[in-house]
């Protein structure tokens, strides 16, 4: 992963730490024995469906990929799980309160962010709409738009892990939790 080449010196002794590092996942340093792994981390996303049968997609008011539409989300904290992360999240995002989320699927995806690559492991849930406050986030959120995802053409989305899971969630027949 590109990020571990930005490591030049040890955060712990301040050694100069060999390079390439020893493996493509994580820095050691020889002096001190400091090691630091970097993993995948974890994002969720969720697919929020209406009583009319559209679900909510945000149009990115910011880079990387604005413009592109994306389910809400966001990283998962350290101590939540994913389903508390997107559900907070999409408090956050978009005042919305949602039904406990459903597992669709994941898929691996690679976030640049000031020049550095974040690898990611994207976990997307299906819930239903409950109420709204009706207030958004206009740092992270262009508009909002209600589509049937049927209709809904896959290189659309911002980024390849949410273009996999709008296909997964289409070759459902679409709505899978609407209660
Ligand atoms: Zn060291």
């Amino acid at each position: 992963m590109d990020i571990l080449r930005h490591f030049v010196f040890c955060p712990r002794c301040a050694q100069r730490l060999p390079q390439p590092p020893p493996a493509p996942n994580y820095i050691e340093c020889t002096g001190c024995r400091f090691r630091c792994y970097f993993n995948a981390g974890a994002a969720a996303a969720c697919f929020v469906w209406r009583s009319d049968g559209k679900v909510l997609f945000i149009r990115r008011a910011k880079d990387p990929a604005q413009g592109r539409l994306a389910p809400p989300g966001g990283f998962v904290d350290a101590g939540e799980s994913a389903e508390q992360a997107v559900t907070r999240e999409i408090f956050e995002e978009v005042g919305f309160q949602i039904s406990p989320p459903e597992f669709l699927g994941s898929f691996p995806n690679s976030y640049f962010f000031r020049e550095i690559h974040y690898t990611t492991l994207d976990l997307f849930f299906t819930a239903t709409l409950e109420s709204t406050s009706g207030v958004t986030n206009p740092e992270e959120v262009q508009s909002l738009v209600w589509l049937n995802p049927m209709d809904v053409d896959p290189d659309e989305m911002a980024f390849p892990s949410m273009k996999a899971a709008l296909i997964l969630l289409k070759s459902n027949g679409g709505r899978v939790s609407l209660g």
